[in-house]
């Protein structure tokens, strides 16, 4: 009789004795070294895989992909998110632009103006999303000239790096949103003894990040100080989008259109409608008209003007992008076995409401929760309970007790 070999493992060929453990699989053996070492490139392959930053466009996505993508979890906004698709598009254009070649394609960061909760700061983080590069949102109202109390421009950057794990190659290909760029705008023509810290200190300071320089950056951001290593941040190649709600600057635009304003009364609907259209009209000279250095809007070459929202746009926002507010309420009662609807004129009522409290679609989420809030404590604890109804009663009862001052600062 044929005496059977020796077992041994399948990978590195160890017979049996010479390891500790040896398992068998349907066509062979594999020991414990091998199992480790495969568990490695496990590891490693995984990392790569889902850490990895993606610095190219795939030559198949064109700007209407991208604008696809943006009409997935941002309502309307059609226009800003055609600038947006192609200022994307052609800043990786210029990301793989030969280095000698006479014609440069400029960078196109892109400035954003519309009311506040129309979608600006949404718009950003998705096309960051998209395009799976490092994203930062930074406060403009924060910074002030190099040596006044509060954090260097700089720190812009820190975010950037912070987000990416101080991965500097990465952050040199991010996207960087600054809101409230409208808050450094040069305060009025009154002449001041005292300078200007906040204001056009501040909008000089930024013009070197955003037309692309080396920066010496504070890795912990805030103020830069000695015992402090710099990390060296090129922002040749990064994005930056900023965004104001501009308040005001309507005016400024009627009044260089030589349309001032008159004849409607406040709150009325045709009020809306003019300011609406009075911001699709916005130029560069508006801006500087509001008190934005010239050199500053030169470096933000993409204006765009987001519409604010009306009742359809924020019935849609409720109820139809991928992660809709109500689809999220909806996953969070399902999880608990329970089922949750809502009644037609219950969604009604909470869009009057937002509408009223002037919040945008950011009224759409403090009202939600001041409404949703009780039950998500409660239901849950009570097993009997499978079906969950809201209506427009229930809506204005628990609205009645809210304090809308509360809603109006979430
Ligand atoms: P902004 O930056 O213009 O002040 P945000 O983008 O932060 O406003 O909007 C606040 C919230 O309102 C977002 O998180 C999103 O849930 C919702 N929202 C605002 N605008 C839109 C829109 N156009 N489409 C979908 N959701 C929106």
């Amino acid at each position: 009789m044929k005496k059977e070999a020796e077992p041994s493992c399948s990978f590195c060929g160890r017979k049996k004795k010479e390891t500790q453990i040896l398992i068998s699989g349907i066509e062979g053996h594999i020991c414990e070294n091998c199992v480790n070492q495969a568990q490695q490139i496990i590891d490693e392959e995984l990392f790569q895989k889902h850490k990895k930053f993606q610095f190219n466009l795939p030559s198949a996505v064109k700007p209407r992909d991208i604008k696809k993508f943006l009409d997935g979890y941002v309502i309307g906004q059609d226009e800003a998110k055609k600038y947006i698709a192609v200022a994307v598009y052609n800043h990786y254009k210029r990301l793989n632009q030969s280095k000698n070649d006479e014609v440069e394609i400029e960078k196109s960061n892109i400035l954003m103006v519309g009311q506040t909760g129309t979608g600006k700061t949404l718009l950003a983080r998705t096309i960051a999303k998209f395009l799976n590069v490092p994203f930062a949102i930074v406060d403009a109202t924060v910074f002030t000239e190099a040596g006044y109390v509060g954090e260097d421009v700089e720190s812009i950057l820190s975010r950037l790096l912070q987000v990416c794990n101080y991965d500097v190659t990465a952050a040199q290909h991010g996207i960087i949103y600054i809101d409230e760029i409208d808050k450094i705008a040069r305060k009025g023509d009154n002449p001041s003894i005292t300078r200007d810290v906040s204001g056009e200190g501040v909008q000089q300071a930024m013009l070197k990040l955003l037309e692309g320089s080396e920066v010496l950056v504070p890795p912990q951001g805030g103020r830069k100080h000695p015992e402090q290593k710099m990390v060296k941040v090129d922002t040749s190649n990064i994005l930056f989008i900023c965004g104001g709600a501009f308040e005001g600057i309507d005016k400024v635009i009627a009044s260089r259109m030589n349309q001032a304003k008159v004849g409607f009364k406040k709150g009325d609907d045709k009020d809306k409608v003019n300011k609406e259209n009075f911001l699709s009209h916005i130029s560069p000279l508006d801006l500087r008209t509001f008190g934005l250095i010239p050199e500053l809007i030169g470096r933000l070459p993409v204006l765009v003007h987001l519409n604010p929202l009306d009742i359809e746009a924020l019935r849609s926002i409720l109820t139809e992008p991928k992660n809709a507010l109500l689809k999220q309420y909806k996953k969070i009662f399902k999880a608990d076995g329970i089922q949750l609807t809502f009644e037609d004129d219950a969604i009604e009522f909470v869009i009057a409401k937002a509408l009223e409290y002037k919040l945008g679609a950011r009224g759409l989420r403090s009202i939600c929760e001041a409404l949703m809030t009780d039950a998500m404590f409660d239901l849950p604890s009570d097993t009997s309970i499978k079906e969950f109804i809201v209506t427009r009663e229930f809506v204005e009862s628990k609205l009645e007790k809210t304090n809308v001052a509360k809603l109006k600062a979430a």
